[in-house]
Parts: structure tokens; C-alpha cells; sequence
């Protein structure tokens, strides 16, 4: 049997059975015949008035584009299928006495954007006009069809674009005095008719096709080709749609919503897509067709007006809606055409929606019974979720800011999350005026812990360097600060407190407004309005990640080193703490000198006595962690960043110093400068990110690390005295040897236990280690014996497998590894071929052939040498989602993130499982 092209709408379903051998499901009848011919083809089975239709496959599509031939047989079966058209309509393709007009359409497995627009009106030409004229009753109407016939055919098919129909017929109104199109008078459509007969003819040299016949063979291939055009390329590339699905082609007879008052054409949605409310939203146009409304000349009513103007119509459009809602147990996107007080069904197809109406009609739908729970999460993805924690900009006034040409900067989307603010340059300035409630934006070359307590006060901050896990990043994911980072095209100049656009010159001062959207990496000139979110008053939200924990197997635990970060994670539903950066605490300014005495100290005693000052900082903080999570696991990772980070800048130092010795060389000022300084070039190291820090550090400096684990455990056993649980988990950093972990964890529990034993009250506790370098994933077994869990720091993990700087690579040369690398040639339209290194940033994604790699060995090997072994992830990975798969599939105990992608981590954790079996 001849292999089957073409599938006409009335038995496609039946066809398909037969080629499949079985009952199409939805997504098999789309991969042949497109979302819009799968559409059709379920209309016209469920018996809905749908005008006859017939639809060439995507695989002819791709046969086409190989061969640039129509595949054997195609044209046969298209024309058998016009036929067949011809019968069910009584008219005839080409008949100068009733003629069959069709519109061609492409439609791809999923709507692109990218691709060919419709042609409408095909089958006209002089003769055909005028039966269309006798039949319509219409003359003008006939002429208004031609019109738009060799205007969509021109530019559509024959790439003449239609801005030159459109001017001619802008100038016939002027002249004729008219606004509306159909004020035109019936001598001035002819005449319009026939020039732009004449501009084709004086364009192409030669007359536009009369053959109906030709004018659909060129259609058919203008669909074809137009999968392979640049646009089209662009969307499928952006959206990571196969470059080998091809398009399919819809042939369907005409139907006409401009023959009347008792006719028009409307747009409908089953729910509202912008809320998610369950009820139809849309807009109908009377006496107009599709593109009229595209053209927004007229305003349309509300589809509910529909209901006044033509009722019986409206009940049956309400009815069919339902139905198509039932059927594909989803929300519906349709277009309709009521001819001459006829309902006829154009398209359906699963509309798009915000991410609020995303969860609400996933809600919505599960609890009508629609669907299932599992479906229900399935049907949201992660982003949508993150989407609805994090203000954002009104997309109307965001779109208008863009228009303006006000977007001065694109950079890394570090933390999502919109604002506005006037721009600050120093972090003790914007302390300041936040905290008088003035909303400001800190701009740095980077950040450093110095600068928190600044970020924090402020709205959002935005750096010209640094990557996905830089400090500002990591601050600001952790703060739910929106944050933009790593813009390189600015150049941030502290002294003259300004940043410059590098491409245009313009500078940006101290005090000017501008606007960051974090989720997208944008930087914006002026204000922009912002709409607020609330997770409380989120209930769909708030049910449906209830629903996603009943499934999910993966534990969801949150970064957070503060109290009232750890209550808002619990908030958001986190199961502990997988990760509590303690050098934060170091930081509070109540810790701050005695930090630097401690690094200062040249005897054990000064040391001490520094240290004893920081337990009581540390412990008060650690007793709101453990009460923020009260029963729940908590992790504290003992100090890991280089000394240094807490002393002042060296560059700094230097040039002080510099100034002083000029200044003022006998003061006092001078002298402690210098030892500072001395101390500050000790410390100094080419590569602090491998220098002393994480348990080296611990073992160098004596008393550091016993005195966090002393603060620690006295924390939690007074806690379990006022009867707060506690699951103390104290976490051993950078380990990239064995002995390390065994020096620093025989010490520390030798701490632990004698706290236990002064406070008279034993706390469940663990000792385990982060797997941040390469060689401990490596000696996993060893480890393993000496850990009683394993948390994948992947941030360095990545750093070292890589070999990239993670403070540098982004700013530097990764991001042109992911946008691919000129190769100095061009392809066939003169666009630069490029060559992608890497596909995706590992900071942000976890790559899975080459750290991944690390992460399973490490976990099989370590589990097999210490089975009780529990093993969670605390990288930035911890909150994405594809890295949460990755790490569910790997079988790791939990993930942990920060707490602002908690819930999203709890989606994407529940779809990871309820994908498994598929
Ligand atoms: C890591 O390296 O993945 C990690 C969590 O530690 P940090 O980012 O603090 O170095
Ligand atoms: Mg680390």
C-alpha cells in the first residue's frame, strides 16, 4: 500500500487507527499531523460543526526538505482529498459557478510562533470572484476577499510583503475620506483589486496565478519551506524544539465571518488565562474576518456579549467549549466563525496561560475530577512556581520600558524577583538610606560579606562581576533579593559613583532610577511598576505542593544560616537545613572585632580570649536555627571561606597606607594599618578558592573550629532543655583526604561530647563531611567509613572538576562557551555559525557526564562501604530542576536549597518520581 500523506479530517481518526495499528493517542496523532490537524481531526470525530478539512503530514514536510521534491504520491492524495472536499461541501476547487475557496495553514507538533500565518481565500481569481459575488449576494464583499486573498499570497507565500497592499490601500481611504475598510467604496475596491494585480505583475514580471490549482501547490511548499526559515530556526533553538519534526499543512474549506451582521469571527479561551478563572474569556468581532482582529482596527466585544447579540449561538459555542475542555482535560484555546448565524469550529488547541492561572486550573481541574492529583502537578512546571514567589514587573509596562529602548543591560538572572530603586554604590550608604525606607538598588563590582547588612536594606543589587554562585548571587537567592550579576557591558567607577553602558556610553549616576528584573537578567533604565506576590494568600499554591509532597520520595531541606531565613523556609514547606553557612554569623557587627583579633591574635591565649567572645554571637544564632526547625535535621557547616574575607581589602589597605606615610607618618593610625596590612599580605594567596579554607582551615587554626561545635552543641542541649527537638548534624568542609575528616571530626566530637556531658543532657546527633573536591568523591569508600552522611558541595564540586574560577568564568569566558564561539563563517541567510563549547552553565545546571559522574560513584561507592551513609546535595544545583531529577534518579537522600526555592524544589522533586515510570 502507498504510504499515506495526507489524512482528510472526517476519518483521519479511523486512517490513523489503521496506519498505526492502534487508537491514536493525542500526542501520536499530533506528531503526524500537527497540533492543528490533530485538532481538526478530534472536532470533526466528535461531530462538531467543523468546516471539511484535510492535513498533510509533518513527514511529507520533512521529505520535502531533503529531497525539495513533494514525496510520490503527496500530490495524488492532496488532490484526492480536495476531492473529497469537493463532495462533503457541494462545491467545486476553481468552479466559476460555486466555488470551493480553502485556507492553508501550517501547524507543527507544538504552535510556533516562528513560523508561516494563514493564507485565507484560496481558489480565487477573476472568474471565481464573481460566483462569490453572486452566491455572497455581496459584490463588495467579493472584491474585499480578492483583496486579502492576493495580499496574504504575496506575502506569505511569494515573500512580497504586504506593507505595500497595505499602503495602497491607506491611500485609497485618505483619498476616498474613509477610516474603516469597509467604508471603501465598491469602485475603489475594484480598482484596488486590480492594482495590486498590477504591482505583482510588475514585481514577479509575471500575473498572479488564476490556476487554483498552482495557488495551492505553492502554498503547500511555501509551508514547507517556511519550517526552515530563520525565524522559525530562532524559536525552535530558543525553545529546544528538534530541528526534524517538520510542519504539517491544513486545508480547509472557507468559511466566511464577514457576510454580515449575522456573521463574525471570535477568540476564545475554556478558563481565563490570565487568572485561571473558570469561566469562557475571549472576544468575538462581528462581520469580520480572523485577521481583523489581529489588526485591532475595530475593538471586539466580550465573548459574554455573544450572548446577547446572538444567543442560541452562544449556548452552542459554551457547549462545544465544555466538550473540547472534556475531552482534552485541559484548558481550550478556540477560534470560531459564525457564518450567517452558523457555529463553526476553526481550531482548538491547549491554550497558554500566566503561571498563576497554570496552578489554578491545575487545581481546578484535578479537583473537579478532570484529572488526577499526579496529573495536576505534572501539568506546572517548576519555573511557573518560582514564578509566583517573587514580585515582578507588569508585563504591559516592562514591554513599554522595552520599547522605549530603556533596557541598558543584560547580565546573569542570579535571583528572580523585579525592582526598582535609585542606585546606591556603597553598601554602608544603602544600609543607611534602606533602612530609612528609601528604596534603592546597590550596584558593585562585586560583593564581599561586608557588603550584607547593604544588600539586605536594599531592593535589589546588581554587579558587572561574578557568576551564579558568586557571593551576591548566594546572598541574594538566599535573601530573596532580586539580583542581577556578572553585567560585564556596564563599568561600575566607585569614585565618581557612577556605572557606565559600555555600548552606548551612557552613564548611570548615583541616585538615578533604574529597575532590575532578577528572573531574567535585565537591567533597566527609569521605574518600572512592580506587582507584589504572597505565598500565604496563594491557596492553589499552597494545595498543590501539598499534593506534590505525597509523591515526591526526595527530601527538600533549605540553605539557610539565619533564624528567620530558617522560618521562612519552614514556611515554605523545607524538612531542615541542609546547609548553615556559619561564617555568616561572623559577621554580625556584635562578632566583628573579635573575628579580627582572633586572625590578629600572635599568642593562643589573645586567640582564645577572641574566641570566647564570638561563642555566645554563635550559639544565640544557632538556638533560633534549631527553634525556627524545631524536630527537623540541621546542618552546620563549620567555617569555610580564607581568613582573609573577613579582613579589609589589601588593595585598600595599600593604597591607605600609601597615603598615610605621606599624611600623617607618626600616627597611630598608621602603625595599626601597617600590622593590618602585614597581616592581610600573610594571608594573601594566588588562589585563596584552594587555599587555606574549609577544614584546613579548622586544622591551622587552633581553637576555631572546637569553638564552633562547643557553641553548637551547647545550643542544642539547652534548646532540648525548654523541650525544642533537636537533630544536630555538624558538617566537615573542603575535605579532600581522608585524614583530614578523621583529625578534624575525632577533635570535635571529643567537643560535643563533653558539652553533652556539662549540660547534662544527651542530643541525636551526626558528623559528616561536604564532598566539594574532586579527590573525596574519588576516595569515597575511604571517607565513607570516618562520615555518617555525604553533602555534595557542587559549587566547588563543579569549580574543581571543571578547573573554571566560579567567581570568574561567567564574567569571562563561559558564557560565550554556552552562546557558542564564532567560527568566522556564516550560513546560507549570512547569519554567524557558532560553536557551543557547553550547552548549558554548569553553575546553574548540574552537568551530569562530568560532576555527575563524581556524584553517582561517590554515592554508590559510599553507600557500599557505610550503607547507614545519608548523602544530599547543598550546591546551587540543589534548586534547579533539572539537576533535582539528576539527583533524584542518582537516589540521593535530599536536595537542599535556598529557601525562596524550597517550593519549587518540592514540584520539581514530585515530577522527578511520577516521570520515573514513564
Ligand atoms: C558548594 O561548594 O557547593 C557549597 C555549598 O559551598 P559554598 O558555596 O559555600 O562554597
Ligand atoms: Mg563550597
Amino acid at each position: 500500500m502507498a504510504k499515506k500523506w495526507v489524512y482528510l479530517s472526517s476519518t483521519a481518526e479511523k486512517d490513523l487507527t489503521k496506519t498505526l495499528g492502534h487508537k491514536p493517542a493525542l500526542d501520536e496523532a499530533k506528531v503526524i499531523l500537527g497540533g492543528k490537524g490533530a485538532g481538526l481531526a478530534t472536532m470533526t470525530g466528535a461531530g462538531l460543526p467543523v468546516p471539511p478539512a484535510f492535513t498533510i503530514t509533518t513527514e511529507a514536510c520533512i521529505k520535502y526538505m531533503n529531497s525539495g521534491e513533494f514525496p510520490e504520491g503527496m500530490w495524488d492524495q492532496t488532490l484526492e482529498a480536495l476531492g473529497e472536499i469537493e463532495k462533503q461541501t457541494g462545491k467545486n476547487f476553481g468552479d466559476p459557478k460555486n466555488p470551493l475557496l480553502v485556507s492553508v495553514r501550517s501547524g507543527a507538533r507544538v504552535s510556533m510562533p516562528g513560523m508561516m500565518d494563514t493564507v485565507l481565500n484560496l481558489g480565487l481569481n477573476d472568474e471565481t470572484r464573481v460566483a462569490l459575488a453572486k452566491l455572497s449576494g455581496d459584490e463588495w464583499f467579493s472584491y474585499d476577499a480578492y483583496r486579502r486573498f492576493i495580499t496574504m499570497f504575496s506575502d506569505i507565500v511569494m515573500d512580497y510583503s504586504r506593507e505595500h497592499f497595505e499602503e495602497k490601500l491607506q491611500e485609497l481611504k485618505d483619498k476616498e475620506g474613509v477610516k474603516l475598510d469597509p467604508e471603501v467604496s465598491l469602485e475603489g475596491m475594484k480598482g484596488l483589486v486590480a492594482e495590486y494585480k498590477r504591482m505583482y505583475k510588475d514585481h514577479f514580471g509575471t500575473g498572479f496565478p488564476t490556476d487554483p490549482l498552482e495557488q495551492l501547490r505553492l502554498s503547500i511548499k511555501a509551508v514547507f519551506n517556511s519550517w526552515s526559515g530563520a525565524r522559525a530556526i530562532a524559536y525552535r533553538e530558543h525553545e529546544g524544539i528538534p530541528h526534524d519534526w517538520g510542519t504539517a499543512v491544513n486545508v480547509q474549506t472557507m468559511v466566511f465571518g464577514n457576510l454580515g451582521e449575522k456573521s463574525g469571527t471570535g477568540v476564545a479561551f475554556t478558563r481565563d488565562p490570565a487568572t485561571g478563572e473558570t469561566e469562557l474569556y475571549g472576544e468575538y468581532l462581528e462581520n469580520a474576518q480572523g485577521e481583523d482582529v489581529v489588526a485591532g482596527i475595530r475593538t471586539p466585544m466580550k465573548i459574554a456579549q455573544l450572548n446577547e447579540v446572538m444567543p442560541d449561538i452562544y449556548k452552542q459555542f459554551s457547549a462545544v467549549a465544555k466538550q473540547l475542555e472534556d475531552h482534552y482535560r485541559d484548558m481550550q484555546d478556540m477560534e470560531f466563525t459564525v457564518e450567517q448565524g452558523k457555529l463553526w469550529m476553526l481550531q482548538t488547541r491547549t491554550g497558554k496561560r500566566t503561571a498563576a492561572a497554570a496552578v489554578k486550573i491545575a487545581v481546578d481541574l484535578a479537583q473537579e475530577g478532570t484529572i488526577s492529583k499526579e496529573e495536576a502537578v505534572l501539568r506546572v512546571r517548576p519555573h511557573e512556581v518560582d514564578q509566583l514567589l517573587h514580585p515582578f514587573f507588569d508585563p504591559q509596562e516592562k514591554q513599554k520600558a522595552a520599547e522605549r529602548g530603556d533596557l541598558i543591560a543584560e547580565a546573569l538572572n542570579a535571583s528572580p524577583g523585579a525592582a526598582t530603586g535609585g542606585v546606591v554604590f556603597d553598601a554602608e550608604e544603602a544600609r543607611k538610606l534602606g533602612g530609612e525606607g528609601k528604596a534603592v538598588i546597590l550596584v558593585r563590582p562585586e560583593t564581599a560579606p561586608d557588603d550584607v547588612p547593604g544588600m539586605l536594606a536594599s531592593k535589589g543589587v546588581l554587579t558587572q562581576h561574578g557568576g551564579m554562585t558568586s557571593h551576591a548571587a548566594v546572598v541574594a537567592r538566599g535573601s530573596n533579593l532580586p539580583g542581577v550579576v556578572g553585567c560585564e557591558s556596564i563599568r561600575v567607577d566607585l569614585q565618581r559613583k557612577q556605572f557606565t553602558v559600555q555600548a552606548t556610553g551612557r552613564a548611570v549616576k548615583e541616585g538615578d532610577i533604574i529597575s532590575i528584573d532578577g528572573g531574567a537578567g535585565e537591567v533597566f533604565w527609569g521605574a518600572i511598576p512592580t506587582v507584589e506576590v504572597d505565598y500565604e494568600k496563594q491557596t492553589d499554591l499552597v494545595e498543590l505542593l501539598g499534593w506534590a509532597d505525597e509523591f515526591r520520595t526526595l527530601g527538600v531541606r533549605t540553605n539557610a544560616d539565619l533564624p528567620h531565613d530558617a522560618r521562612r523556609a519552614r514556611e515554605f514547606g523545607a524538612e531542615g537545613i541542609g546547609l548553615c553557612r556559619t561564617e555568616h554569623m561572623f559577621f554580625d557587627p556584635r562578632a566583628r572585632d573579635a573575628v579580627v583579633r582572633m586572625i590578629l591574635a600572635e599568642t593562643d591565649g589573645e586567640r582564645q580570649a577572641a574566641l570566647t567572645e564570638m561563642l555566645p554571637i554563635q550559639e544565640k544564632d544557632f538556638e533560633g536555627v534549631f527553634e525556627a526547625m524545631d524536630g527537623l535535621p540541621v546542618i552546620m557547616r563549620l567555617i569555610d571561606p580564607p581568613m582573609h574575607e573577613f579582613l579589609p581589602p589589601r588593595e585598600e589597605l595599600i593604597e591607605e597606607v600609601a597615603k598615610l606615610r605621606c599624611t600623617d607618618p607618626k600616627s597611630k593610625e598608621l602603625s595599626e594599618k601597617e600590622k593590618m596590612l602585614q597581616v592581610v599580605n600573610s594571608l594573601w594567596e594566588v588562589n585563596p578558592m584552594m587555599g587555606l579554607r574549609g577544614c584546613r582551615a579548622g586544622i591551622m587554626y587552633k581553637g576555631l573550629t572546637e569553638m564552633q561545635t562547643r557553641a553548637y552543641f551547647q545550643a542544642a542541649c539547652r534548646c532540648s532543655k525548654r523541650g525544642i527537638k533537636v537533630k544536630a548534624e555538624v558538617m566537615i568542609p573542603l575535605v579532600c583526604h581522608v585524614n583530614e575528616l578523621r583529625l578534624e571530626r575525632e577533635k570535635l566530637e571529643a567537643v560535643a561530647k563533653q558539652v553533652m556531658k556539662e549540660e547534662g543532657v544527651e542530643v541525636e546527633h551526626m558528623f559528616g563531611t561536604m564532598i566539594e573536591v574532586p579527590r573525596a568523591a574519588l576516595t569515597a569508600t575511604e571517607i565513607a567509613k570516618h562520615a555518617q552522611f555525604f553533602s555534595f558541595g557542587t559549587n566547588d564540586l563543579t569549580q574543581m572538576t571543571f578547573g573554571f574560577s566560579r567567581d570568574d568564568a561567567e564574567g569571562k569566558f563561559l558564557l560565550t562557551y554556552i552562546e557558542g564561539v564564532d567560527t568566522g563563517e556564516t550560513d546560507q541567510e549570512g547569519n554567524p555559525i557558532r560553536f557551543q563549547i557547553l550547552a548549558q552553565n554548569p553553575f546553574q545546571t548540574l552537568d551530569q557526564e562530568g560532576v555527575g559522574r563524581l556524584v553517582r560513584m561517590c554515592t554508590q561507592e559510599g553507600r557500599a562501604a557505610n550503607p547507614d551513609l545519608e548523602v544530599g546535595i547543598c550546591g546551587e544545583h540543589g534548586g534547579d530542576p533539572a539537576s533535582i531529577k539528576f539527583c533524584h534518579d542518582v537516589g540521593l537522600n535530599y536536595v537542599s536549597c535556598s529557601p525562596y526555592r524550597v517550593p519549587v524544589a518540592r514540584i520539581a522533586a514530585a515530577q522527578a518520581k511520577l516521570l520515573e515510570s514513564k
